[in-house]
């Protein structure tokens, strides 16, 4: 007959359908990047609801980020209508929250608990350190940090580490200390950092077996994309899923020697299902492992396995070029994508003088490529680090290109966006002490040190939490004016709490989020002192509060259920991937990390030096060079059509200017696949093939090497591409030419492209555009406020 799921299967290649329709305990996908890895996970799931095979419920589907979760869900969704509700597809740390949310009661945490992320946690680390005058011997609060969660990523605790330490070393014993003290301030803070959202819930499962058993039972079929960045804590709860119902728990009774089995014992394990690519892991210094895929056959014996080849993304010079790159990896199995949609066009090699010329190349190749019919919203421009976005914002905004940038400058890591949320969390999470703290004097209102530590004595005293101090202000002993503010914060987080937090200690839906942050920021007079600043940053800082406000109305629209604890949550797991904002209509700024899992039709991957990628810090980690040219790799394959690899010669960065050299990783693609616009050799070599080059980049090129000066004020960093936001926020000492009055036909001059003729104004105030049609550099559009031009 024909399968119910038979039009799930059409255009898939045969291991792809063979991955869709193989029923059995574990399956394991390998391949490379682009043959379809997520694509069948996805087309898995609808074939199991399809058939009726599964409940949705019944689904846990793991990806990498909350953006890549909401696009599977979506297309299952596409794939198979509205029975995709009620299925868990998420990243391993939302997965976990929502058991946790559940459970944490069991172990002695509340289920309003907060989730520290990585500021938080070192916040408290510094705390400690300095506490223990740890520094004294020579522990950092970092060091401290990425030592603890390495060991919480290995599911070590403090006591188990305890054991095998040498504590004879004073250092290790007041490491040991701090990593005991800082569980437990957790716990007392009623909070988790991100490693324990994982970690906890692998000790759950294993101290309470018949709270296991609950999940086994539930998740029948278990999915997991990007396996091979998966790290130990991770893949013990995979393990601990997998494992058959009833096994753990043992004989229910014994009656007169005789053991009675539960009937349970004999319940079949979950079905797994993990696909990967060794050639992209990348995680390895965030404790990824990737002999749990190379090792996936022994831990899952009898594991099916499924090799996907074909390439369905990138054009066959492209993919040339990864495998090329990657085959100099020595540790790898060999493995060669193909694919059968033609050599396309070769990739465009460019050597810019500085990283303002090299990102000068990009922004006109973007208009280029726009004009060519490509959408802004298919082009990427990648970088090793986040600190060269910098340079590229630079020349974009003055190139009035639209970009938007992935990650990197976290909205949700900004002083007043933390300040908000701390506030929320002070209503949510009393018990959390760290976010009263943060909030007590902010705005000013008088509270100091002396203040909050007799604020912390009388809690001490009297056994009770922080916050409920603050209620007390008249029995802490302050002068009138302080116990006039303390009071005032007690009230206004009173006032709130009731918006939030109704009566009967029950959540209160979404919608009263936003009404309950208006209320915090209001009546505080947090807001009312951002207006009253003149720092021009401070009006930036009250729109992103409005943002935040705006960002939890939009979560009321999505999770008309859901709580302020459920926001702080969604809040606490953005990860670099995910967005406020949609990014369409704009070109995607992210690290070569962030990219994983993407895919574009040009791709601009920039800095390609060494020192960069690979980047320095590598050469001395064990591994490290390789996990960089993974990266590369990663990087290369998320191109479908277009691929520009670009370096400057000379980069400001480390706090000096230095002469960058070519990364090996171009020396290691064939060079008939590569066109230079501008080769390394152009730029570096004096003479005829030097002024060359300049002459092709015009005129402008001559002046100091670069056509973009150096000098250009650095901008601020900010967190979205709106052109609105921004004019308003340059600073004060970059070029205004807010009142030029420019009508078309009006001829300009550009201290880069010289003399053109004004065709169009678009836009009003500080956003207006001008279409400019240049004498020797055809047509550009100018945002007329910052862009380097007078009238004629
Ligand atoms: P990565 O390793 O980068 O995560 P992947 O293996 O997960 O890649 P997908 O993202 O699933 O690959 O697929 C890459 C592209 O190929 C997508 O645009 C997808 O729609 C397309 N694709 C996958 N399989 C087929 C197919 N059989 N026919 C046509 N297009 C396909
Ligand atoms: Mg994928």
């Amino acid at each position: 007959g024909v399968r119910p799921d038979e039009d799930l299967l059409t255009g898939l290649n045969p291991p792809q359908r063979e991955a869709v329709i193989y029923r059995g305990p574990a399956l394991l996908i390998v391949a490379g990047a682009g043959s379809g890895k997520t694509s069948v996970l996805t087309r898995r799931i609808a074939s199991l609801l399809r058939g009726r095979e599964a409940w949705p419920s019944q689904i846990l589907a793991i990806t990498f980020t909350n953006k890549a979760a909401g696009e599977m869900r979506e297309r299952v969704s596409h794939l198979i209508g509205d029975r995709a509700q009620g299925m868990w597809i998420s990243t391993f740390h939302s997965a976990c929250v929502r058991i946790l949310r559940r459970e944490a009661e069991q172990f002695g945490f509340t289920k309003a608990f907060t989730i520290y992320d990585s500021g938080d946690s070192r916040a408290l680390i510094k705390r400690l350190v300095k506490e223990h005058e740890a520094d004294s011997f020579g522990l950092t609060p970092a060091g401290v940090q990425s030592r603890i969660s390495k060991l919480k990523n290995e599911l070590a605790d403090a006591e188990s580490y305890a054991r095998q330490a040498n504590l004879s070393d004073p250092a290790e014993r007041i490491f040991v200390d701090l990593f005991t003290e800082y569980q437990r301030a957790l716990q007392k803070a009623n909070a988790f950092d991100f490693d324990d959202l994982i970690g906890q819930v692998v000790y759950l499962f294993r101290a309470f077996p018949h709270i296991a058993d609950v999940y086994r039972r539930r998740f029948r079929h278990i999915l997991v994309d990007e396996y091979q960045d998966t790290n130990h804590a991770q893949y013990a709860l995979i393990h601990e899923l997998t494992r058959p119902p009833g096994s753990d728990s043992g004989p229910v009774a014994s009656s007169g020697g005789m053991m009675i089995f539960d009937d349970r014992e004999t319940e079949e394990a979950s079905s797994l299902t993990v696909v990967g690519d060794s050639d992209q892991s990348i995680y390895a210094f965030r404790g990824a492992d990737i002999r749990n895929i190379t090792e996936f056959e022994r831990d899952y014996p009898g594991a099916k396995v499924v090799l996907l080849e074909q390439n369905y993304r990138s054009t066959q010079n492209i993919l040339s070029a990864a495998n090329a790159v990657i085959s100099n990896n020595f540790d790898r199995k060999d493995k060669k994508l193909w694919t059968d949609v033609g050599e396309g066009e070769k990739i465009v090699g460019f050597t810019g003088y500085s990283q303002h010329d090299e990102a000068q190349f990009v922004a006109d190749e973007v208009e280029v490529l726009r004009r060519a019919g490509t959408d802004y919203s298919e082009m990427a421009v990648f970088y090793r680090t986040n600190s060269q976005s910098r340079a590229l914002e630079e020349i974009f905004i003055r190139s009035a290109v639209p970009y938007k940038i992935m990650g990197g400058t976290k909205f949700y890591e900004r002083a007043e966006i933390k300040d908000a949320l701390a506030y929320l969390v002070a209503v949510a999470n009393p018990a959390d002490e760290m976010a009263v703290r943060r909030i007590l004097n902010k705005p000013r209102r008088g509270i100091g040190d002396v203040t909050e530590t007799a604020i912390a004595r009388y809690a001490a005293d009297e056994g009770i939490t922080f916050r409920d101090a603050l209620a007390n202000s008249s029995a802490l002993g302050v002068g009138p004016k302080i116990q006039a503010a303390i009071a005032q914060l007690d009230a206004v987080l009173a006032e709130a709490s009731d918006i939030m937090l109704p009566a009967t200690g029950e959540l209160a839906p979404s919608t009263s989020v936003a009404d309950g942050l208006q209320v915090l920021l209001g009546k505080s007079g947090y807001t009312d002192a951002l207006r009253a600043s003149r720092d021009p940053q401070d009006e930036a800082r009250v729109e992103n509060l409005d943002e935040l406000v705006a960002v939890a109305r939009e979560f009321a629209r999505n999770n008309p259920e859901g709580t302020v604890i459920d926001f702080l949550a969604e809040v606490a797991l953005v990860s670099d991937a995910d967005d406020l904002e949609d990014a369409s209509g704009s070109v995607s700024l992210m690290t070569m990390h962030t990219a994983k899992g993407l895919e574009y039709d040009a791709v601009f991957v920039t800095g390609v030096e060494e020192d960069l990628i690979p980047h320095r810090i590598s050469a001395n980690e064990p591994g490290g060079p390789q996990e960089e040219r993974r990266l590369f790799y990663v990087g290369v394959t998320r191109a479908r059509k277009r691929l520009y690899l670009s370096l400057a010669m000379t980069r400001a960065q480390f706090g000096e200017v230095t002469v960058a050299m070519p990364s090996r990783f171009l020396q290691e693609i064939p060079s008939d696949l590569v066109h230079w616009r501008q080769s390394p050799g152009d730029v570096n070599s004096r003479g005829g093939t030097r002024s060359r080059a300049l002459n092709a980049r015009g005129p402008g090129a001559q002046s100091g090497g670069s056509r973009y000066g150096d000098d250009l004020v650095p901008l601020p960093r900010r967190e979205s591409t709106n052109l609105d936001k921004f004019a308003n926020r340059l600073p004060a000492k970059l070029r205004d030419n807010g009142d030029m009055e420019l009508a078309p036909g009006d001829r300009i001059r550009h201290e880069n492209y010289g003399e053109g003729r004004v065709d169009m104004i678009t836009g009003e105030g500080a956003k207006r555009i001008a279409y400019v049609k240049f004498d020797s550099h055809g047509q550009k559009k100018l945002l007329i406020k910052v862009a380097p031009i007078e009238k004629l």
